[in-house]
């Protein structure tokens, strides 16, 4: 694989913008207006003078109810639904004033966890996002947080940002927010080429205290993207022209450099739409036998498995530090799982009485993350 270069990024042609809550308020807590017309104005400079397509992810509907509730503190999940349901209509009215000064329209899109879990209702999501697009808009996309409480939710809009672009098979994601970029030692890294376990160790869990993100969300977004071939860019919203600094390949941010190839539809929902059932965890040999050599997994390199699921469902798999290596469809229930782990095929199929079929996990149904 030859060095990545951030002059490649200017190729790109579907782009997914993240826009955190701290980069639309000011330090009181007010939605700032200026920094809505910043992103407008930006935006509009990429589609208009360079052609691309933009997909906007924000957060900031509850930052934004919060401020006309008169900052009062939410504690409840209920109070921060209500605040979001109430902050979503004054978010949506400032990106329409800021991009109707560029003559964009929006189109707000409101997503949850399980619009993606569904084949055909994720196939739904892209296509009116798509058409969004073909109608010269910006789609705006949040989660719809009035909805949306535990397992139906994306958590944050940085994994929801990550999940848009591997729905919409963008060919980069950018998260915007109020750092300039992944640091390590006091100095922003410029080009991070896999996400170790140093980085995520590194990347701790700071937050601004209004997103629910933080480094630690958006480097596990990062590997979402990356595991799907998109490149990631974390940067500073501030800085001026930001958006086209990073299309054009300047050294700015950091940028997160994916796997060589973008990864296909049905692979790609694998990765963003089921969350999974649980989890597969294999011994070195079936870790390189997959990472490595691109196989399926077999029972023998089955060492335990985690959470009740059931054939069909999308469980992890990980490696003996416990690292997730590779998601997959499973072709055996857990409870059958646990009966073959470590066995060769013909003993599995003694135990079972018959196999469903060689492979846990086929290749095909399977990513390497
Ligand atoms: N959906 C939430 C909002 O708009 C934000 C979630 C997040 O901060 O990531 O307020």
């Amino acid at each position: 694989m030859g060095a990545f270069s951030r002059k490649s990024l200017s190729g790109s042609k579907l782009i997914v913008v993240k826009v955190g809550s701290s980069s639309l308020i000011d330090s009181s807590g007010r939605l700032n207006s200026s920094n809505f017309k910043k992103i407008a104005s930006e935006i509009s400079g990429l589609s208009k003078k360079l052609g691309k397509k933009i997909v906007l992810v924000t957060s900031g509907a509850i930052a934004a109810g919060k401020d006309k509730l008169g900052s009062r503190s939410l504690s409840t999940i209920q109070e921060k639904q209500a605040a979001a349901a109430i902050g979503q209509g004054i978010l949506m009215k400032e990106y329409e004033q800021s991009f109707l000064e560029h003559g964009i329209l929006i189109g707000q899109v409101l997503l949850t966890r399980d619009a993606l879990e569904h084949r055909r209702r994720y196939i739904n999501a892209r296509n009116t996002i798509d058409q969004i697009l073909s109608f010269g808009a910006v789609p705006v996309i949040n989660e719809n947080d009035t909805v949306s409480v535990d397992e139906i939710k994306f958590g944050d809009n940085d994994t929801m940002s990550a999940l848009v672009a591997n729905l919409m098979g963008a060919d980069l994601l950018i998260m915007l927010s109020d750092v300039e970029g992944f640091i390590k030692e006091g100095s922003v890294i410029s080009v991070v080429d896999k996400i170790s376990k140093d980085i995520e160790l590194a990347a701790g869990g700071s937050t601004s205290g209004y997103g629910t993100g933080g480094m630690i969300t958006k480097i596990s977004a990062a590997k979402t993207a990356l595991a799907a071939g998109i490149p990631t860019v974390i940067a500073g919203f501030k800085e001026i022209d930001i958006l086209s600094k990073i299309v054009s390949g300047e050294d700015i941010g950091t940028v997160f450099v994916p796997k060589p190839s973008k990864i296909e539809s049905k692979k790609r929902w694998l990765m963003s739409g089921k969350k999974p059932s649980g989890k597969v965890a294999v011994d070195d040999g079936a870790r390189k036998a997959l990472v490595e050599h691109g196989k399926s997994l077999l029972p023998v390199g089955i060492k335990d498995v985690k959470g009740k699921f059931f054939r069909g469902d999308v469980v992890s798999i990980t490696d003996p530090s416990s690292h997730e290596i590779a998601r997959g469809i499973t072709n055996y229930d857990s409870e059958e799982i646990s009966k073959i782990k470590g066995k060769n095929s013909s003993d599995a199929e003694n135990v079972l009485g018959a196999l469903h079929s060689d492979e846990v996990i086929h290749r095909n149904n399977m990513v390497i993350i």
